[in-house]
């Protein structure tokens, strides 16, 4: 899959906390190129009932696509938060995805992992699990398959993946 995607230990601090902090589910896009992640913008959750699902503001959504068109960044896809605690993609997160290859960043029990929506994926029939690196400070961490961030907010831990990528 080439290179992996690539988040800041801040930005994925920051969207921790925030999870962490509300009683519904937070959403957003992420925004890069050729797989690299610039930035994560945060959307309204616009769904009927927010603490327990999500949907990300259309016109927020457009506004991005538009953006991407005359040469901003892409889609690459979009983070929302499991008030629950649990960073895995639920049930319903796979009735809602298409199988269209974006990234989705699942924030849950201060954590985050991230996934990819796919026709037959090994979670829920629909997503794969993606590794990913972390650049903090300097230095980068690779071959994530979770980052944790303790309950002072302080020290964020990573899970790496056994075995090599691919
Ligand atoms: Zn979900």
């Amino acid at each position: 899959m080439g290179m992996e995607p690539e988040f800041s230990s801040e930005a994925l601090g920051a969207l921790i906390e925030q999870a962490d902090g509300s009683g519904v589910e937070i959403c957003g896009l992420l925004l890069g190129r050729a797989g690299r992640i610039e930035t994560m913008v945060a959307t309204r959750n616009v769904a009927a009932d927010p603490a327990r699902h999500f949907e990300i503001d259309p016109a927020a959504l457009f506004a991005a696509l538009r953006a991407g068109r005359r040469g901003g960044p892409e889609i690459l896809g979009h983070y929302h938060s499991h008030p629950s605690g649990s960073a895995d993609p639920s049930p319903t997160d796979a009735a809602q995805a298409a199988a269209d290859g974006r990234l989705w960043l699942i924030v849950g029990g201060r954590a985050a992992r991230l996934w990819r929506a796919v026709a037959e994926g090994e979670r829920h029939g629909r997503f794969d699990a993606v590794r990913f690196a972390v650049t903090t400070g300097g230095h980068v961490e690779k071959n994530c398959e979770a980052v944790h961030m303790d309950g002072a907010g302080r020290t964020m831990t990573f899970a790496k993946a056994q075995g090599s990528p691919h």
